[in-house]
């Protein structure tokens, strides 16, 4: 009895985490974590840090600052709105997250690509996409 309701709640804290992560979003504030232990950089937001297992994580804003990773163009209809780009950025801090690069044509979206986050609409609430930088 005891394990099964140590996982229970090891999935309802995991759950804050995430909770937390999307209330801060709706707000208009993207925010990753920070492990205090290990001071390396977490995304998707967790409870326990996946590099030394610490639960001393912090939340903090990252500039935004990232590159492109790696970008794929979904083909759709046009009355569906549209092609659109799926893109692995790669933020400064040292995460990688699975986004979209907006502002040019998906298939000008380019490996290696300096872009700046931000928090914008979408049917699903607010996301965190990306623009590219002016060089
Ligand atoms: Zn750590």
């Amino acid at each position: 009895m005891l394990s099964s309701q140590t996982s229970l709640a090891a999935d309802a804290t995991s759950t804050g985490a995430d909770l937390y992560y999307r209330n801060q979003l709706d707000q208009g504030t993207f925010l990753i974590q920070r492990c205090a232990s290990c001071e390396r950089s977490i995304f998707y937001p967790r409870m326990i840090c996946p590099h030394c297992g610490s639960d001393q994580l912090k939340w903090f804003a990252p500039t935004g600052r990232g590159t492109v990773y790696s970008t794929t163009v979904v083909r759709r209809k046009p009355e569906q709105g549209g092609d659109y780009n799926v893109a692995l950025i790669d933020l400064e801090e040292g995460v990688r997250m699975m986004s979209r690069v907006e502002g040019v044509a998906p298939t000008d979206v380019t490996i290696g690509m300096p872009v700046q986050a931000q928090v914008a609409d979408s049917d699903e609430g607010k996301l965190v996409v990306f623009n590219p930088t002016k060089a």
